[in-house]
């Protein structure tokens, strides 16, 4: 079964995502949208995944906890994973390598933790946009080690992307998927890179940009990579 996907969405929890990114707002513009299955992806934390997932249960929307991470080499990945607990220890584990600096939300925005309602119930203090001091490599194979589903994010982009950064996609990383932004060609991308699997999502930091019902995935491929349970 084919399936309308965005997986790369910010909540409020990330400094530059939205004030209005609050976990029912991201699920009915989502639902809205056609969107069969999303993912939340904020800098460096999940803390927001579980509330949106609660909200997506309750409208029917499936949705996977995931984080955009930035390694040492100053290039974004996305992670998703199977389960919240999996997707806790990453953050605790990545944790350990970011460089303890405070957010000032009045530079770098707020960071807020949200509940069902869309009230800030706390704000996160520890800077989020910043690069963990760990290699990409590292991620990578710790990410695997915990069932996730990890590959660079938008490769497209002049900045923090895995092509601005090192110029090629390394062998060694053994990547079998890339992520596209929605701004280019998938047909394009998909040609350039055919042993790839290519993804394209929104990265939408703002609702009126979270993707439309124009991707799609088989539902075989989540289920492969543990972040659907069964194939309904
Ligand atoms: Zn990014
Ligand atoms: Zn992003």
């Amino acid at each position: 079964m084919k399936w309308a996907y965005d997986f790369h969405i910010h909540t409020a929890a990330s400094p530059c995502g939205d004030e209005l990114m609050t976990p029912h707002n991201i699920v009915c513009m989502s639902v809205l949208k056609g969107l069969d299955v999303i993912a939340i992806t904020d800098h460096q934390t999940v803390a927001n995944c579980e509330v949106v997932m609660k909200v997506g249960k309750a409208h029917g929307l499936r949705v996977i906890p995931g984080m955009e991470i930035e390694c040492s080499e100053e290039f974004h990945m996305i992670a998703l994973f199977p389960n919240l607990d999996l997707a806790y220890q990453m953050e605790k584990w990545l944790w350990k390598y970011l460089p303890s600096i405070t957010n000032q939300p009045s530079i770098f925005g707020t960071q807020w933790r949200l509940d069902e309602a869309g009230e800030c119930i706390g704000e996160i203090s520890q800077l989020l946009l910043v690069a963990a001091n760990i290699s990409a490599a590292e991620i990578l194979e710790q990410g695997r080690r915990l069932g996730a589903w990890i590959y660079p994010a938008h490769i497209d982009r002049n900045s923090y992307s895995i092509l601005s950064n090192l110029g090629s996609i390394p062998k060694e990383y053994q990547l079998s998927v890339l992520e596209i932004s929605k701004s280019v060609s998938l047909d394009q991308y998909q040609t350039m890179y055919k042993n790839y699997q290519i993804i394209q999502s929104s990265d939408a930091h703002y609702l009126q940009d979270i993707s439309e019902r124009e991707n799609y995935i088989d539902s075989d491929t989540l289920v492969l990579h543990g972040l659907i349970e069964c194939n309904p």
